[in-house]
């Protein structure tokens, strides 16, 4: 036994297991009590429920909200819109079902005392488009948080799962998880009768635009790393739509988002001598995606492509045009408090460039890609549809389930359902929730079982990378180079620089072909067998190791879904170079994967898209 497996372990049986506690597992929390009344619902979480994810700094808007109330939208108006976005491929039964709750889960948001901006002629809320309302939400994250911890039976804070356990006496079953405490560096074994992985989507697997000291100022999360996905896999959960990868258009170097200010301050962006450039691109894009370029409102990811193309062109930089709407005092304090309330950042960096956005168009820029799964994109695990509403195919157990049993998952962990945001992926937790108590009370009596040995192992597993940096650190050759181990910072600038200029990221203009994908496999094949070998310091280290880990296994998984969709379906989020063209009778499908990790091998196969509303 190694110096670090020998720390104390801490065991924690409960009936529902809830990882991780951002929008999704406050949801499938607060949920899974209601239904659940006297279950053992336990959230375990890598930093504090509080702040943490992706809504940590709080937001300005809810994304995600049908006003059914108002008669505003109905559910099957948001399919459409969802469908439309992402060039025809969504699972239309999860996206409706969410749709169909997602009122409820807003007005228990104000009900615990979320803000809302109303309109003051009609007293509804203030939309912002046609699916946002506005909201003073700096403490959007706290609010919810505190419905989560009052109905938890324990909220575990501080660690970080890093592998699921399975079953002993039933195959592809789950049976709870292992993680390690990020302050006190204790071992966890989690035993649970099911399991609902809500940890968040994937930053850094791109190399990113900001590098060296400003590497954390990411669009999304620096700490959203990929769990999400690198847990189900690893267990053997099918994948579903990986490659879809989502490219953002922000303002330049401090990812300030830019929906308020299209949508409510109603800017426009111009090329750097001032001109309108959208339709100059259209006749390619035609050629490229057929009708698609013709729908309303425009593919997110087709805006993209008309900047990229233009920017191509030598008429850079792509300037947002806010200088005529900062004039009307009211917009330019929505202007500044839209960024105080959500990316304080933006407004740091623009006051260091001296740009006033009265007086002076702030630059747009389009980010490295993401992986998630709750934003304006699919990519997450395949999961069982509802029982009343998800076609036969889309249906093998419980609600949002897996593939594997007792697994279940919400928000970015969920692939097909794009444009669930904040509001959606509460919502989703909360479907998943009722789905897993469900699903325990058809158990009955049947525990799954954990091998002692299986944790056992993990715990070596876990703690490795302490002990080869124990091992190999007076081999120490110049600053921090040892010939011995890497360190978790290098082997993520490995990983986000293969995965850049092999799989579509921003150096390669998100381009990619056959083989470029092969010749990145096989580095990130390297990379993968070179991890065994990784070194931390310190506990913060050991969790930049695991984190890494879980990268570079979605990584792997975004990569060979992009190799076997050989088409461009979404140009402006990345291209095939070799297959330039959207192919709608090939590709109007789903792309599943199924990782088996004793081999190391993916199984790849196509699954059908139904078009359940009109
Ligand atoms: C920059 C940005 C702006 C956005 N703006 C809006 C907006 O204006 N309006 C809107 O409605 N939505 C917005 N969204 C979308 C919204 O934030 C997400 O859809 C939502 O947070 C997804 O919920 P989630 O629970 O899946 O992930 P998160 O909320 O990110 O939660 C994941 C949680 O899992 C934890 N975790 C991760 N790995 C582990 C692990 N291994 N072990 C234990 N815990 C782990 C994380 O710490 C985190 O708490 C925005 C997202 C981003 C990134």
């Amino acid at each position: 036994m190694g110096l670090f497996s020998r720390r104390k372990t801490g065991f924690v049986d409960s009936d529902i297991l809830v990882i991780g506690g951002g929008m999704a597992g406050c949801g499938a929390t607060y949920e899974s009590r209601y239904w659940g009344r006297d279950l053992k619902v336990v959230c375990v979480e890598k930093a504090n429920i509080e702040r943490s994810g992706a809504v940590a700094q709080g937001l300005y808007a809810i994304n995600c909200y049908m006003g059914m109330q108002w008669d505003e939208n109905q559910p099957e108006d948001h399919v459409r819109y969802a469908r439309n976005d992402l060039m025809g491929l969504v699972r239309e039964d999860l996206g409706y079902d969410i749709a169909r709750h997602v009122d409820s889960s807003v007005h228990k948001f104000e009900e615990w005392g979320l803000p809302m901006m109303k309109d003051p002629e009609t007293g509804r809320y203030l939309r912002e488009g046609k699916w946002q309302i506005m909201i003073h939400g700096e403490s959007y994250k706290p609010i919810v948080a505190e419905a989560a911890r009052k109905a938890a039976s324990e909220v575990y804070n501080r660690i970080m799962v890093t592998h699921l356990l399975m079953d002993e006496t039933k195959p592809n079953r789950v049976a709870g998880a292992v993680g390690f405490n990020v302050r006190s560096g204790e071992f966890y074994v989690f035993r649970a009768k099911a399991v609902i992985v809500c940890a968040g989507g994937a930053s850094h697997i791109f190399k990113p635009r900001s590098v060296g000291e400003g590497m954390g100022r990411t669009w999304y999360a620096p700490w959203s790393s990929a769990s999400a996905y690198a847990l189900p896999i690893l267990a053997g959960a099918k994948m579903t739509q990986m490659e879809n990868r989502i490219v953002l258009t922000r303002f330049k170097d401090g990812y300030g988002p830019v929906g308020a200010y299209f949508l409510h301050l109603k800017t426009y962006t111009q090329n750097a001598y001032g001109e309108e450039y959208e339709s100059k691109w259209y006749d390619s894009l035609k050629a490229m995606v057929g009708d698609y370029v013709d729908h309303h409102p425009v593919p997110t990811c087709l805006r993209n492509h008309a900047f990229l193309e233009e920017v191509k062109a030598g008429r850079g930089p792509i300037r947002m045009v806010t200088k005529e709407a900062f004039q009307d005092p009211h917009k330019e304090t929505v202007g500044w408090e839209n960024f105080l309330g959500m990316t304080i950042g933006q407004a740091v960096v623009w006051a260091s460039q001296n740009i006033d956005p009265k007086h002076t168009n702030p630059e747009l820029t389009t980010s490295e890609p993401y992986v998630m799964g709750s934003h304006a994109t699919c990519s997450g695990a395949w999961a069982s549809g509802p029982e009343d509403y998800a076609p036969d195919e889309y249906q093998w157990g419980y609600n949002r389930m897996m593939t594997v049993d007792g697994l279940f998952g919400a928000g970015d962990t969920i692939g097909g359902t794009a444009h669930k945001f904040s509001s959606g992926s509460f919502t989703e937790g909360r479907i998943a929730a009722k789905a897993a108590v469900n699903y325990l009370n058809d158990l009955g009596s049947e525990t799954p079982q954990v091998s002692e040995a299986d944790y056992e192992g993990l715990k070596k597993v876990v703690y490795q990378p302490m002990e080869n940096y124990q091992v190999g650190r007076n081999e120490i050759v110049g600053g921090t180079v040892s010939p011995s181990y890497m360190q978790p910072i290098n082997g993520l600038q490995r990983l986000e620089k293969i995965m850049d200029e092999y799989v579509g990221g921003i150096s390669s203009h998100y381009t990619t072909n056959e083989p470029l994908l092969t010749r990145g496999l096989e580095l990130l094949g390297m990379l993968k067998e070179d991890l065994d070998h990784l070194g931390a310091e310190d506990l913060h280290q050991l969790q930049r190791a695991w984190e890494l880990q879980h990268r570079v296994i979605a990584s792997e998984c975004v990569t060979q879904h992009t190799m076997f969709r050989t088409e461009t379906r979404w140009p402006g989020y990345y291209y095939r170079a070799d297959h330039p063209q959207l192919d709608d009778t090939d590709w109007h499908c789903f792309t599943l994967s199924q990782y088996d990790r004793n081999s190391g091998e993916w199984q790849m196969e196509k699954a059908p898209v139904y078009h359940i509303v009109d």
